[in-house]
């Protein structure tokens, strides 16, 4: 489309952009006139933070020369020219203000040539009518020079060289992450700040990762690919036991724009909410692709925040797919674990497989039963047991099992509680709870307001498996308990049970009400510290482990195992060096 001024209708309709008020906002702007140029490699030089010099070359499609004085007044876009094309946009920029904005505020000149033209031209911003001819190669230079020279005011909101070289790179490396198909070179004086070729294939795209992300980026990250009519999520997610302290490393692309979208950011907060340890962050670099149509980017001034037709919609689908991920996670290739240094340094558990859990053993005590011996001793297909077969217990607390990659250690009440967990969820879910009738009712003492809470809350109990009314103020009395409870510490798991809810012991992060009765359930109900377990009830735990979904973090988000492999003991011990 040639560039033309907008229509005064039009013009009404569109969301005021952005005051240029620092050098990233004038980067910002050049760089994503390169991609809408269809540019596959994009030239950043910066002087003195941007505030002397911003100049970006791109090998796009180019201005043509009596186009170059349109270019630069205000409303003049080539990307747009109907509310149609508006409610249907697919470029970066669709406003025509930035050019103009720029040239008022800095010493601005662009120099082009489109493919076809057999040679180029330049304009400056300050006397747009003197068009000459000027070599070029085929597309577009932008140089800014003098950032704010005219405006002393916002002059002074700009930063240190290096903090303001510091937004640039920011705002490159997001830019870099939005498009793995542009090559892009960002230098700042004679120093080389970034410098990614296009990506041509999957590896490109990891080792682009890596240099932006750092480079255990990728065994960090399970691969996200998931669509829904024409709403598709792609992209990586963190491993909720690589979480972070700062909500970071947090990239969200809707259509190729980057965003900072409260549903978005909201709708993958949840999808974490049962499996990352209570005020950590995830990780993720996800892209969102949806017909144009469906979302409104003419809603912020920076466009930073999108409208979603149907928000309710495009939040479920999002939630939905990151959740299933992290509950099918599959194991990262051993190899992704080998690379490390020195031990301890990267020994978190990538995922498990989900397999079949074996019917009714979920529990050791019932895995015990129904685990044979002769079974137990497994020539064990150590290929697929993850948590390989179980040597002993170490203080009472950690599984250690050898495993076909090298060494295992299971926190076993952690994994139990995993186990148990997932399981309860399951049969709430299902509406079948499993549960025991008392051949005697239990009466249990507790304080009066500690009954009064209970009572409470009593559909919570109910639900999951519990029948129980008040004898009196202080007395309790249980008929039914969930089948996995033992008689005998019944009533020390109800009086934990209810200091647990009151105070939201270690509880907090799961949001629904539910499931923080089931979290706590199970957190209660699972194996404690000191409890001597046989080989057969190791095992039987580490393959109930095996079988459940999100096994590899307990309900607090903390990792369930770890693993040393061979590699890793042999670096420990210097052997074959
Ligand atoms: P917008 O991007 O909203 O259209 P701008 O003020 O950023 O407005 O740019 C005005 C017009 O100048 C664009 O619509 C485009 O036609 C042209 N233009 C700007 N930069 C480039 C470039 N690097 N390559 C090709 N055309 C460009
Ligand atoms: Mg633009």
């Amino acid at each position: 489309m040639p560039i033309r001024l907008l229509p005064d209708e039009l013009v009404d309709q569109i969301a005021a952009g952005e005051v240029i008020e620092r050098p990233a906002s004038v980067v910002k702007e050049l760089v994503e006139n390169a991609l809408d140029a269809g540019a596959t490699r994009i030239e950043i030089e910066i002087e003195h933070g941007g505030v002397a010099l911003v100049r970006v070359r791109d090998n796009g499609q180019g201005i043509a020369a009596g186009e170059l004085t349109l270019a630069l007044a205000r409303h003049a876009t080539s990307k747009i020219a109907s509310l149609g094309d508006l409610e249907a946009v697919t470029s970066l920029g669709f406003r025509g203000e930035a050019l103009p904005s720029i040239a008022s505020v800095s010493r601005l000149r662009i120099v082009s040539r489109p493919a076809g033209a057999a040679q180029g031209a330049e304009v400056d911003g300050g006397t747009a009518e003197a068009v000459r001819p000027a070599a070029h190669p085929p597309g577009t230079t932008v140089e800014v020079r003098d950032l704010f020279f005219n405006v002393p005011a916002r002059r002074k909101f700009v930063r240190s060289d290096a903090t303001e070289l510091g937004h640039v790179t920011r705002l490159i490396e997001r830019l870099a992450l939005s498009r793995f198909d542009v090559g892009f070179r960002l230098t700042s004086g004679s120093r080389v700040l970034l410098d990614v070729a296009a990506c041509d294939d999957a590896s490109d795209e990891l080792s682009r990762l890596a240099r932006l992300l750092g480079s255990d980026f990728p065994a960090q990250v399970l691969p996200v690919s998931a669509g829904a009519g024409s709403v598709m999520l792609s992209g990586w997610m963190g491993l909720p036991t690589r979480s972070r302290a700062q909500p970071d490393r947090q990239f969200w692309f809707v259509n190729g724009r980057s965003v900072r979208d409260r549903l978005l950011m909201n709708a993958a907060r949840l999808a974490y909410r049962d499996v990352l340890y209570h005020g950590r962050h995830p990780l993720y670099v996800l892209y969102l692709t949806l017909d144009p149509k469906l979302v409104d980017v003419n809603a912020h001034p920076a466009k930073l925040e999108v409208r979603f037709r149907d928000s309710r919609q495009v939040h479920d689908f999002v939630f939905r797919a990151l959740e299933r991920i992290l509950a099918e996670a599959r194991p990262q290739p051993e190899a992704a674990v080998t690379t490390v240094g020195a031990p301890g340094d990267d020994v978190a558990p990538a995922a498990l497989p989900l397999r079949e859990p074996s019917r009714d053993s979920w529990l050791v005590a019932e895995a015990l039963a129904s685990v044979a011996p002769a079974a137990s001793q497994r020539a064990a297909d150590a290929e697929d047991q993850p948590l390989g077969s179980a040597l002993g217990q170490l203080h009472g607390v950690y599984i250690l099992a050898q495993s076909r990659a090298g060494l295992v250690l299971v926190d076993m009440h952690a994994g139990h509680e995993r186990v148990l967990y997932e399981r309860l969820k399951a049969e709430r879910a299902a509406g079948s709870v499993a549960s025991q009738l008392l051949l005697e009712p239990l009466v249990i003492s507790l304080k009066a307001h500690e009954i009064a809470a209970l009572l409470e809350e009593r559909s919570q109990w109910e639900q999951a498996g519990f029948e129980l009314g008040a004898l009196s103020d202080t007395q309790l009395v249980v008929r039914r308990v969930p089948a996995h409870l033992k008689v005998a510490e019944v009533p020390g798991i109800v009086g934990s049970l209810v200091r647990d809810l009151a105070d939201d012991v270690g509880t907090h992060h799961l949001e629904k009400a539910a499931d923080r009765f089931l979290g706590a359930l199970a957190c209660r109900t699972a194996i404690h510290a000191n409890r001597r377990l046989t080989l057969p009830e190791m095992n039987a735990l580490l393959r109930q482990m095996e079988a459940t979904e999100r096994a590899s973090q307990c309900n607090h988000g903390r990792p369930t195992w770890t693993r040393l492999t061979l590699q890793q003991l042999d670096q420990l011990f210097l052997r074959g060096r």
